[in-house]
């Protein structure tokens, strides 16, 4: 499970073993170009205004820039946010990389990462750190997601991700996997919060475990782990997201930018 998986801990093993992805990554995709300047230049304007201190980020391969307006790098905004991007490689419920994420980035709306950014100083000033398994999803992602839950053989996943279901009623009937994800709107999260050292709280699951256990108010877990639950949501709530009743990763912000979807690749 995921409580127990140390390979991302501290923001620096971004590329451990269970990470799934290839030394050295992705440097080849640094990409110049005059009409990447102007994004460049704002998400370095963005760190030399909110940089409080760094070097957590540095394994992370060179980000391409190459984002529609009104859209941000997380790290570069909050540059001790533990980055596990789950979709850019094997551990996940599909098990394998998912289509559009190229890079293990989180990218979010310029409006949520600074909501974000204001809940990880709140978690910062009592103790904890923002760890984010999801940000924003290309809409091929979403499309990857319906194409498996449609081959109805492949459990590889089942035993950590979804042991109580059959593969088949996971998408329709269960609503897990939503064709229509709020998250392609790039204002919605898949996080937890660490202690200092980068080491998960215990939320009684693991993310993406497709069951009632992963439920707000879910009965069979620890007071301890409800508590955990609690305070993740609670310092969300103040700072404008949404919680989502049936997973206790899930944020949204209350008030997005955007009313549709988009589909540029992570990289
Ligand atoms: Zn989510």
């Amino acid at each position: 499970m995921t409580m127990g998986d140390k390979a991302f801990a501290g923001g620096t093993a971004l590329y451990g073993p269970k990470s799934g992805f290839p030394h050295p990554p992705f440097r080849e995709s640094h990409r110049g170009g005059f009409h990447h300047i102007f994004s460049m230049g704002l998400c370095l304007l963005i760190v030399t205004l909110f940089l409080p201190f760094s070097g957590s980020a540095e394994e992370l391969p060179v980000p391409a820039h190459e984002l529609p307006e009104g859209f941000c790098y997380v790290h570069e905004l909050i540059p001790d946010v533990i980055l596990d991007i789950r979709y850019a490689g094997t551990h996940n419920f599909v098990g394998d990389p998912i289509d559009g994420y190229e890079a293990p980035f989180a990218i979010l709306t310029n409006k949520a990462a600074s909501a974000l950014k204001e809940a990880a100083d709140e978690f910062r000033s009592l103790g904890y750190r923002v760890m984010i398994f999801d940000a924003y999803r290309p809409q091929s992602a979403v499309r990857h997601f319906v194409r498996w839950s449609q081959v109805k053989d492949d459990l590889r996943m089942q035993a950590e991700f979804y042991p109580d279901f059959k593969k088949k009623g996971l998408l329709v009937d269960q609503g897990y996997i939503a064709r229509n994800s709020a998250h392609c709107r790039g204002s919605a999260i898949d996080m937890t919060i660490t202690d200092l050292d980068g080491n998960p709280l215990d939320m009684g699951t693991g993310f993406d475990y497709f069951g009632k256990l992963a439920w707000h108010g879910a009965k069979g877990i620890t007071a301890e782990q409800t508590a955990n639950r609690n305070l993740l949501r609670d310092v969300m709530k103040r700072h404008g997201f949404k919680p989502f009743d049936h997973e206790w990763w899930h944020y949204r912000l209350g008030n997005e930018p955007f009313k549709t979807g988009f589909d540029f690749p992570i990289r």
